[in-house]
């Protein structure tokens, strides 16, 4: 693979950080390389909210602003306008987890439908976003993967989610937005995948406006969207996929364990890293039916798919590839590839403090877990600082 040094470049990644927030940002990198801090402090904060202790300024002022771009998409606006100065988009994430009553997923619909008209009137919002588990209960998606029959209750709730993506993906179709649908657990992935493509039967008729997500964790998934694209060949639709590695590893391979089933998870990094970049490789290859978004923090997925492009004479503003990155992390690929020209929207989670919590917590323990990634920040951190020095 050609080498290059595109994302070697820390004034173009930090330049929309002033000193004091390039201060911040390693300091905040330094507390989460901590393992025992970041466990002491996830324990403490879960404890202190549950209590209604008076932490959400502190929360704030730390990891909230860091990772989210505020409590309602009114405030994400300036985060959202600022990287947009600098050629990066944004895809708002309304990030409140772990629901289980219907209320609260027509509240996740009404959010939904809000942000797609938003990104309609908005050019810095190409995509609207939502997780599955956000408009029904995980219970309901487990059984309809298991094949389990429901009771006449649930079917009853199974038919308020089908409406509620049917409504969604609508609404993105009438406003010509793309809408990216979260992949998740396995044990309920295949009910979301079914109805995902019904979804894009329907509504990719012309291009993809519903994207649904791969895993490449799972060694599964590049033969399963070769089965997709047999069957878009036949009912002539397009394809949408974002790509990424996944994020549920640990608990996918503990529950496998539990039950004694082989891991969906490919056997060691390498072979998710291979299966990733060759996923990818066909998508590209194959881009007049399939349209991608590429969600990875991988700097070496990303020189690969530049070379790609390059190689397969593909438009670096092809508004059929996307490559995007969480908000807080990895602004050297973004911002670096951004002003390359690439299509790059950058995930803004927003939503009340005690409800992006669980977000939170996942992305400082994968910042702890994750070897190399939170040195790595560091370490483009304080080159930035030093240069600044200079
Ligand atoms: C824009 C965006 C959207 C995302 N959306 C989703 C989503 O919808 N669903 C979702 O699950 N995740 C999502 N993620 C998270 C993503 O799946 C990864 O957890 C995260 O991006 C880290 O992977 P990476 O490609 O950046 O790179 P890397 O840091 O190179 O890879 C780390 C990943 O490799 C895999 N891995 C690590 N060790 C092993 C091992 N021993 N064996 C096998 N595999 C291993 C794991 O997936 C791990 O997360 C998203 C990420 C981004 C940037």
């Amino acid at each position: 693979m050609e080498q290059n040094n595109l994302f070697d470049n820390t004034e173009t990644a930090f330049a929309l950080k002033s000193d004091s927030e390039l201060e911040r940002a390693y300091f905040l990198f330094k507390m989460i390389s901590n393992e025992p801090l970041v466990r002491i402090g996830t324990a403490v904060t879960n404890f202190a909210i549950k209590a209604h202790l008076p932490v959400q300024g502190l929360i704030r002022a730390t990891v909230f602003d860091h990772f989210c771009g505020g409590v309602s998409e009114e405030d994400c606006l300036p985060v959202v306008d600022k990287m947009y100065s600098k050629g990066v988009g944004s895809v708002l994430d309304y990030s409140v987890e772990g629901k289980e009553e219907e209320a609260q997923f027509d509240a996740v619909l009404e959010k939904t439908l809000q942000i797609i008209e938003f990104a309609d009137q908005k050019d810095a919002m190409s995509f609207g976003v939502f997780k599955p588990t956000g408009f029904g209960r995980f219970l309901i998606w487990q059984k309809k993967t298991e094949g389990t029959d429901l009771t006449p209750e649930e079917e009853k709730e199974w038919r308020r989610i089908e409406e509620r993506f049917d409504l969604v993906c609508k609404k993105a179709h009438e406003c010509d937005v793309a809408l990216l649908i979260d992949g998740e657990e396995s044990w309920m992935q295949d009910a979301a995948d079914d109805l995902v493509s019904k979804m894009m039967r329907k509504y990719n008729k012309d291009k993809a406006i519903v994207y649904n997500t791969l895993q490449l964790y799972r060694h599964d998934r590049l033969e399963y969207l070769q089965g997709l694209h047999e069957e878009a060949r036949v009912y002539d639709f397009k394809i949408g996929v974002k790509i990424v590695r996944g994020a549920y590893m640990e608990k996918e391979n503990e529950r496998a364990k539990e039950n004694g089933y082989p891991t969906p998870i490919c056997k060691d990094k390498q072979h998710t890293d291979q299966n990733f970049n060759d996923t990818m490789k066909y998508v590209l290859e194959n881009l007049d039916d399939i349209s991608v978004f590429i969600g990875t923090h991988n700097e070496h997925s990303s020189y690969l798919a530049m070379e790609l492009m390059n190689q397969l004479g593909i438009d670096k503003t092809d508004m059929r590839v996307w490559f995007g990155q969480l908000y807080g992390m990895s602004d050297h690929i973004s911002f670096n590839m951004a002003n390359e020209g690439f299509n790059v929207a950058k995930y803004v989670p927003f939503g009340p403090v005690r409800d992006v919590m669980p977000y939170l917590i996942r992305r400082a323990e994968e910042n702890t877990s994750v070897a190399g990634q939170t040195s790595r920040e560091l370490n483009l951190l304080s080159q930035e600082k030093k240069r600044r020095k200079l």
